[in-house]
């Protein structure tokens, strides 16, 4: 499937919403006891879910992002998506970055172009169908790329540059210290929101992270506001802002 290019309209709304996202705060009377003061250019982080959509967790994390204004990339699993629709709608109609995890979740190096097919092409299929558009970024399970996925990808590759490994141990405290304690501007963390314990670490990495002076954008929001464009077959695992 031929990938298309953004239309103006799409570029237009993206560049108002970052417009929206950078313009200056308005002065308020701190604290005395307040932690950092907002800069005026806030650091900006992309928070990315991978594995879902999950009905047992997935509605939590979706309504504490909304409460606090946050948007976030789900790189979802086609199957998921396709029992799950009502989710993959509400994260669209929230402003979420919506992206391919695989159809089941497998490794896609080595694969033949009709196994790819059947993984990448039949996601993007499922999301094509529930959100009538067919621009979705790609993030290869396990992180794992050689040259015929980005051969085949038809959309860019996108990793992450902090991973607090949830799954290993599921601890919220130590996923959000590791995250906090690791963080930089233009980041992008790795999350998995099919377990709680990632969904409560993810909230109070936000309230910390607010603190400090972050603003929360989707990967394709992050790219865009450092004139970084995404290409297709392309690997990103961050994005700085420039020197
Ligand atoms: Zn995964």
């Amino acid at each position: 499937m031929a990938r298309r290019a953004p239309s103006p309209i799409w570029l237009l709304a993206a560049l108002c919403a970052l417009l929206l996202l950078l313009r200056p705060r308005p002065l308020q009377a701190a604290p005395a006891d307040a932690v950092q003061p907002v800069a005026a250019q806030p650091k900006l982080v992309a928070l990315t879910f991978d594995d879902g959509p999950s009905p047992r967790t997935t509605p939590r994390l979706l309504e504490g992002l909304d409460r606090r204004g946050v948007k976030a990339t789900f790189f979802l699993i086609g199957a998921q998506a396709e029992e799950e629709p009502d989710l993959v709608l509400q994260m669209a109609q929230s402003g979420h970055q919506i992206g391919i995890h695989t159809y089941d979740h497998v490794a896609l190096t080595g694969l033949s172009q009709v196994d790819f097919d059947a993984q990448v092409g039949r996601a993007r299929q499922v999301l094509t169908d529930l959100l009538g558009q067919a621009d979705f970024p790609l993030r290869p399970p396990y992180g794992a790329v050689d040259d015929g996925v980005k051969r085949r990808a038809n959309a860019p590759l996108i990793l992450w540059s902090v991973d607090p490994e949830d799954w290993s141990d599921r601890n919220t405290q130590r996923v959000a210290a590791h995250i906090v304690s690791n963080v930089q501007d233009g980041d992008i963390l790795l999350l998995h929101d099919i377990y709680p314990e990632s969904v409560d670490a993810a909230l109070q990495v936000i309230d910390q992270l607010h603190q400090a002076g972050y603003a929360f954008v989707t990967v394709e929001e992050l790219f865009a506001a450092r004139g970084v464009p995404l290409e297709p077959g392309h690997v990103y695992s961050r994005c700085p802002p420039p020197e």
